[in-house]
């Protein structure tokens, strides 16, 4: 399996990338549940490109564009932020993946329990950090949607979604993820 480069995203003004500590412990997960190497990588890059200002969100499909741009072939790439995510459809996300690609990104914007008015709760942002970006990368793999709701690939729009669910792969989805493919 290809490794992991974990790229921290900083927008403009708007949100910086989540702390060292958060991306480390998020690297540190994603080693354990992929079982394969996860890096987190020193270049970035700004996000203004991909800022709507009427909306004050950025727009992940163009980031993940970016990323394919500067991601080499023989890696798997996520971009981590704090900025808050949007495609043009829905209000917001959580994160965005190329199915069966190489790039995903996630924001942390909507982890934090202080975005819902709530004591801030820092093992729970990394919980659900976790489970979005193995969620993201799981769509890499070509997995869509699992109907298994404790599967960390159930549809979640929501904290409390992502609260009830786990950050593993159920096993007819792990079978698709460790099956011997291109990846
Ligand atoms: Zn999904
Ligand atoms: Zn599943």
């Amino acid at each position: 399996m290809k490794p992991i480069h974990l790229i921290p995203l900083g927008g403009n003004g708007a949100g910086a990338a989540p702390g060292l500590d958060v991306l480390e412990h998020l690297a540190a997960a994603l080693a354990r549940i992929f079982r394969t190497p996860c890096r987190i990588r020193p270049d970035t890059f700004d996000l203004s490109f991909a800022l709507d200002a009427g909306r004050n969100q950025y727009h992940s499909t163009a980031i993940i564009q970016k990323l394919e741009r500067v991601v080499d072939p023989d890696v798997r790439v996520l971009g981590v932020t704090a900025c808050d995510l949007y495609v043009p459809v829905l209000t917001f996300v959580f994160g965005e993946a190329q199915l069966e690609g190489a790039c995903a990104v996630v924001s942390a914007a909507r982890l934090h329990e202080e975005f819902y008015g709530m004591p801030r709760r820092e093992d729970l942002l990394r919980q659900r950090l976790v489970k979005e970006a193995v969620h993201e990368l799981g769509h890499t793999f070509g997995l869509r949607h699992c109907p298994d709701w404790r599967c960390v690939m159930a549809s979640s729009h929501a904290v409390e979604r992502l609260d009830v669910k786990g950050a593993e792969f159920c096993g007819k989805c792990r079978k698709t993820v460790f099956e011997d493919r291109y990846w």
